[in-house]
């Protein structure tokens, strides 16, 4: 059994462990016991380790509690991934990329996972049909990127990963390989010298991490991105914003700028999906704004990601930004900077022919009427839609 196995082990993963742990008085087993029979519990080393208290912000992402129980609006598979699913283990929703669900386990469960509905049961994320899943990738040769997900696919053995890898850089079109996974902050003794080695030999291979809170950024979970960065794996995050635990954008400004720091570029900023069992960590899309609007221009462009919402029902993700711009016509636009101060661009003044064929009449050479055309009526479309569509 290698390390990382070994210090799965001493993880906890029953409620009977966790209220040894943090008391009978905190953890009421019976009343816990139909949230964790709804999903599962473990919490690794490393993330007792990033629990300071009860009820701060690394506890409530992973210890379960009886609102999960409280379904309101929440769906099953909130983004319909099954719905664009053609064969086992896939799903195919984007043009020019799919995702390939290749573990069915994590180090550590996290209680917001849209993914609960499969993740922990390994009926329904099969290591046995990978074979369907390659013919898939093979037969569409439109797919040049792959997302490997699950589960955590850093929980499969090296020679299971290399067995992946080589299936898939054997589909010439496949360009570049990505690794979804959750391992440097749950379990960073994984990433061992021999996977760094290994994984070289498949390069474009990246991997993205995810973090939502700045003290998961341990010593540890550190020295694990910066031993993936030197074995040439580009990493990016993606952040979950969850009520309670990091829905402040002073916290967030701080856990992007430590993830720059650990070579890490913040890739996503996602609303907490409509799933069942998780509505307690959402939050408001003002919120998110707020978020955003706090870092753009507050602090290093590299550490502003993507804020979006992953359309409910399967609609992809949508990018949302703040309003920053005021009004837009052919002439110019009015915008606000990231200071609130305003300020105004001039359209470019476009040559236009002017005679209906192609050709401008009477002008000389070098001098070209410019068409004059009334205000655009895209100013007066409702704020959200135009920002939306500029993001
Ligand atoms: S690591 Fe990812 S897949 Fe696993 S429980 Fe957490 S969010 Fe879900």
């Amino acid at each position: 059994m290698s390390e990382w196995q070994q210090v799965l082990r001493e993880g906890v993963d029953t409620l009977e462990k966790l209220a040894k742990r943090f008391g009978d008085d905190v953890i009421d087993v019976d009343a816990l016991k139909p949230a964790f029979d709804n999903f599962q519990m473990r919490l690794t080393p490393a993330v007792l380790e990033q629990i300071k208290e009860v009820g701060d912000p690394m506890w409530q992402q992973y210890v379960p509690t009886v609102e999960e129980l409280d379904i309101q609006d929440g769906m099953i598979d909130s983004l319909d991934e099954d719905g664009d699913s053609p064969v086992p283990n896939i799903t195919h929703r984007y043009p020019d990329r799919a995702l390939f669900l290749v573990s069915p386990v994590c180090a550590s469960y996290c209680r917001f996972c849209t993914r609960r509905r499969k993740v922990g049961d390994p009926e329904k994320i099969p290591l046995n049909q990978y074979e369907s899943a390659f013919e898939y990738i093979r037969s569409h040769p439109e797919i040049r990127d792959i997302i490997m997900s699950g589960g955590d696919p850093m929980m499969l053995s090296d020679r299971r990963l290399e067995y992946l890898f080589q299936n898939l850089r054997a589909i010439p079109h496949v360009e570049i390989i990505r690794i979804g996974s959750r391992i440097t902050s749950h379990l960073p003794e994984r990433i061992t010298p021999e996977f760094c080695e290994m994984v070289k030999k498949y390069h474009p291979i990246y991997m993205n991490t995810h973090f939502n809170h700045p003290s998961e950024l341990t010593p540890a979970a550190v020295a694990a991105l910066g031993r993936l960065a030197d074995a040439g794996v580009p990493l990016g995050c993606q952040t979950v914003l969850l009520r309670g635990v990091n829905d402040d954008p002073a916290i967030m400004k701080e856990l992007m700028q430590k993830l720059l720091k650990a070579r890490v570029r913040p890739y996503y900023i996602y609303m907490a999906d409509q799933v069942a069992g998780g509505e307690h960590f959402r939050t408001t899309v003002q919120k998110g704004l707020e978020i955003v609007q706090a870092l753009r221009g507050w602090t290093s462009g590299l550490a502003v990601p993507h804020f979006v919402i992953d359309a409910p029902g399967g609609g992809g993700k949508v990018p949302l930004l703040p309003e920053y711009v005021e009004e837009i016509t052919d002439d110019e636009v009015v915008f606000r900077n990231y200071a609130g101060e305003r300020y105004v661009y001039k359209q470019p003044r476009i040559p236009v022919p002017v005679d209906g064929c192609g050709v401008a009449a009477e002008a000389a050479p070098d001098i070209v009427p410019i068409q004059t055309r009334k205000k655009s009526k895209r100013s007066k479309r409702p704020a959200a839609k135009r920002s939306a569509r500029a993001g």
